[in-house]
């Protein structure tokens, strides 16, 4: 028998440690409207958050279990075993989120559960477990949310993680929240490649960190990739930009190596794209990064594109594993002290369950957070005909959104880009908390009045050169010619048949994250006037499918068509 340790320098997983279960009441959604609209945000943080007297014992090794640790001693072992145990994209799924055919996977309890199980025989003295995530942790549950992202702070200090990439989501509730959460975390939220326009680095920015694992120092460095900054609200990241990772992990290896650590992760919030087994076929951001270093690591972490990619670049292992607690990657790694790249033992991605353990590790915590949305989150709108389904580019649920934003401002069009429409719907009693899943950012709706001229050149925008739509319309119907390749905008017809005019005035809504993106400014440049709607997408969305006749049916029609040559 030997004690198991996860996470050797950082928290111990242990049930002893739960804190007693706080059971809030339910929270009074205008007053949180209102507060989240507002931005005090902090008196809600203040509220939400753990005991201040958590925050300094960032470098403090909580009290250890009984030292009569007997281990199965293996006296032949030449080099030390080290278990990445990593995840990405949690995105506040502290509970189970419901997959398109309605079965509910992942969330804290399956992920913590999976955890234990994947760190249970690995212990001192040859063998450690590093648990890290590739970032992403926040945005997509009311009871993440609501309180801005900190019972998933909570559920990771508890998990005894060692250090997590910066996600673009991180950066949703701005740098003041994201500094609240950096100060509660018990492990480092790392963004080597962030940097303010001048080319420094952010005052709250950290690059990397070292940890040690048996004998020997593990450093870990943590990137988001360039590519996602263009999926952040320009007004989170004004000021900032996100540098080419790949000789800013370079160097910092480099540095690393001559502190003396024996071994380098990468956690990359950049994503990777491979065959269904997740090994053969990848491509993407984060596997091109990889070609692209020159110095050793040892693994890289990915994330941002919720895949499966268990597989190898230049013998460097590179995982990522769905997100939202649906799976966890687990890497062995044999580290000898004087290689500098090691060789990989096994590789996996594991789908996450609970298999009926009790989930004592994440479970105070979830049912503390969940306790405060419960109401709210319960609360019937309205019933479904059918369920939604995110399929392809264009699909009802799609539809219905534009359709539902179009009429709360009493607008000739309406857009929503696909990026922001988060989850799918089952058929039947459709929750506060279901709709809250599929529009979880509190964008604010902007309707702007602009001519048909401007407004036909941003919908030409709708359909990218090459690819599919990425966003839904309401109240137009869009033909599009893809001759020689290039997709070329040749008709804009409007609700009543008639065809767009350059020379009148229309009214467009769309949210402010559409409307502060670069396509955007085609309209905020030209409009004539430019106004705020009252609720946001989520409470328009809620309104519009309450006063609907029921079951409510989606919108299937084509709005978009691309005609081939
Ligand atoms: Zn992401």
């Amino acid at each position: 028998m030997y004690q198991r340790i996860v996470g050797i320098t950082g928290a111990r997983q242990s049930a002893n440690e739960d804190a007693p279960t706080a059971r809030g009441g339910g929270i009074n959604f205008r007053i949180m409207c209102a507060l989240l609209k507002c931005g005090l945000a902090l008196l809600v943080l203040t509220w939400a958050i753990p005991a201040p007297a958590q925050k300094r014992r960032v470098r403090k090794e909580p009290p250890r279990l009984p030292v009569h640790v007997t281990l199965p001693h293996d006296s032949t072992a030449r080099f030390f075993r080290l278990r990445i145990i990593s995840t990405n994209d949690f995105h506040g799924a502290l509970d189970p989120v419901a997959e398109a055919g309605g079965t509910p996977r992942g969330g804290a309890d399956a992920m913590a559960a999976t955890i234990a199980r994947a760190s249970a025989d690995c212990g001192p003295p040859n063998c450690g477990t590093l648990l890290v995530d590739a970032g992403d942790l926040f945005q997509g549950s009311a009871a993440s949310n609501l309180a801005f992202g900190a019972p998933v702070v909570a559920l990771y200090n508890r998990l005894g993680y060692a250090a997590t990439a910066i996600g673009n989501h991180e950066f949703d509730w701005g740098i003041d929240t994201l500094r609240a959460r950096m100060r509660e975390a018990r492990f480092g939220i790392l963004a080597a490649n962030v940097r303010n326009r001048n080319g420094r680095p952010p005052s709250w920015a950290r690059d990397d960190t070292i940890l040690d694992r048996g004998t020997l120092r593990i450093g870990i460095i943590g990137v988001i990739g360039p590519e996602t900054y263009h999926s952040i609200m320009p007004a989170r990241v004004r000021g900032l930009r996100f540098d080419d990772p790949a000789p800013i992990i370079d160097s910092l290896a480099r540095l690393l190596r001559a502190r003396g650590v024996d071994a380098v992760i990468v956690l990359a919030h950049s994503g990777a794209f491979c065959d269904d087994g997740g090994a053969t076929a990848c491509h993407g951001e984060a596997i091109e990064l990889a070609h692209r270093l020159t110095e050793p690591v040892n693994a890289i972490i990915s994330g941002h594109t919720h895949t499966r990619v268990d597989t190898r670049v230049d013998r460097v292992p590179i995982v990522q594993a769905l997100s939202s607690g649906r799976a966890v990657a687990v890497l062995d790694l044999a580290i000898a002290p004087t290689a500098a790249r090691d060789s990989v033992l096994s590789q996996a991605v594991l789908d996450a369950n609970t298999t009926g353990d009790p989930p004592a590790a994440a479970d105070s915590i979830v049912r503390a957070a969940d306790a405060r949305v419960a109401g709210l989150e319960r609360r019937p709108v309205a019933r479904l005909a059918a369920p939604l389904v995110r399929a392809g580019s264009q699909y009802p649920l799609g539809n219905m959104i534009a359709d539902a934003q179009r009429w709360a401002g009493k607008a000739d069009v309406a857009a929503v880009n696909n990026g922001g429409i988060r989850q799918d719907l089952p058929a039947g009693q459709v929750t506060w908390g279901a709709l809250f899943a599929v529009q979880p950012f509190g964008n604010s709706l902007r309707r702007l009045t602009v001519p048909g001229r401007a407004l036909r050149h941003y919908l030409a925008t709708v359909v990218p050169t090459h690819g599919a739509p990425r966003s839904h319309v309401s109240g137009v119907t869009l033909t599009f010619d893809r001759g020689r390749g290039r997709a070329h905008l040749a008709s804009v017809r409007l609700a009543n048949g008639a065809e767009l005019r350059d020379d009148a005035r229309y009214t467009i809504v769309l949210n402010d994250f559409m409307a502060t993106g670069s396509e955007g400014r085609i309209l905020t440049e030209a409009a004539t006037a430019d106004e705020t709607l009252a609720s946001d997408d989520l409470e328009v969305l809620v309104a519009y499918l309450s006063s609907r006749p029921q079951p409510v049916a989606a919108p299937n029609d084509t709005r978009i068509r691309i005609s081939q040559p």
